[in-house]
């Protein structure tokens, strides 16, 4: 069963809902950049949002950048997706350690921190980018977006999502939903669904073992959701030697004047996969006479 996203709407068209599950790419994601529990738990939970958000995008070369710097000691949270929901993403600080919080939960909040900000950059891949930005709520992610939804583009929802991490510290289940109530829903839908999704139960246990859809179901079966459409997602890195050499070229003649006397090899490493470019002085002085032009 590989990762999916699934967008539906309730039969009286009053509710959007989408859905990921996304233990893969999570799975993929811990394993590259060898995350402690809680950072898995952290990264994933972005992940999971960027995906549905960045899903959103129409414009093909589009993409979302999602970002929280809550001031804990994970450091910065980042989470990118392109616009069909494939993502990629790092942690400041994957190897942090915290105790587990009291109900025996992943402190994801304590991990992350509440003072700071979640901001959201929307590239259609043409014109300025959109940048909207919410003070954090939590730091638990899922409450954070719903947050910045509503400020940022006056848009009623909810937003949960779960990272269940098994005792060998891979990825048993993961993915998240954000439910939108539409203009125009009556007064008692909100009640309604905020009803149902405590009925509904956690994300990452409806996950394992589960699909997205049964998330859907789970929360919007007795509206009789319709399922718009639905398509897989993955772990997705875009980066390439091209790209390095464009930001190596961003640099400024200066500091490239300063790698390549440093008369050694640089090697750039992708944050978002690893991946190692390596140029020789050669190459770097090739780059700063083309950056010249
Ligand atoms: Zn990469």
């Amino acid at each position: 069963m590989k990762d999916e996203i699934i967008h539906a709407v309730t039969g009286d068209g009053f509710i959007k809902m989408t859905a990921v599950s996304t233990r893969h790419l999570t799975e993929k994601a811990r394993r590259m950049h060898k995350t402690l529990p809680v950072a898995t738990a952290a990264l994933g939970r972005a992940l999971a949002a960027a995906s549905m958000l960045g899903d959103e995008i129409k414009s093909e070369n589009g993409s979302l950048t999602f970002q929280i710097n809550g001031g804990g000691p994970i450091g910065t949270v980042m989470a990118v997706s392109d616009s069909m929901g494939n993502v990629r993403g790092y942690v400041g600080e994957p190897a942090l350690d915290l105790p587990l919080r009291p109900d025996g939960k992943l402190n994801v909040g304590m991990a992350v921190g509440t003072d700071g900000r979640l901001t959201i950059i929307h590239d259609l891949g043409f014109g300025e980018p959109y940048v909207g930005s919410v003070k954090l709520v939590s730091g638990e992610i899922a409450e954070d977006v719903a947050a910045y939804l509503l400020e940022s583009q006056q848009v009623r929802s909810a937003c949960a999502l779960g990272v269940l991490v098994d005792t060998d510290q891979s990825v048993r289940s993961a993915g998240g939903y954000i439910i939108e109530l539409l203009p125009g829903a009556p007064d008692d839908a909100a009640d309604w669904l905020e009803e149902r999704i405590r009925a509904a139960g956690n994300v990452s246990a409806v996950l394992d073992g589960g699909k997205a859809a049964d998330l859907i179901y789970g929360v919007l079966g007795e509206r009789e959701p319709r399922i718009l459409e639905s398509h897989e997602i993955e772990y997705r890195c875009n980066c390439s030697r091209e790209r390095i050499i464009g930001v190596l070229a961003s640099l400024g003649a200066e500091d490239l004047r300063e790698i390549e006397e440093h008369g050694e090899n640089t090697e750039v490493r992708c944050h978002f996969c690893d991946a190692v470019y390596t140029f020789t002085p050669e190459e770097i002085k090739r780059i700063a006479e083309e950056a010249k032009k």
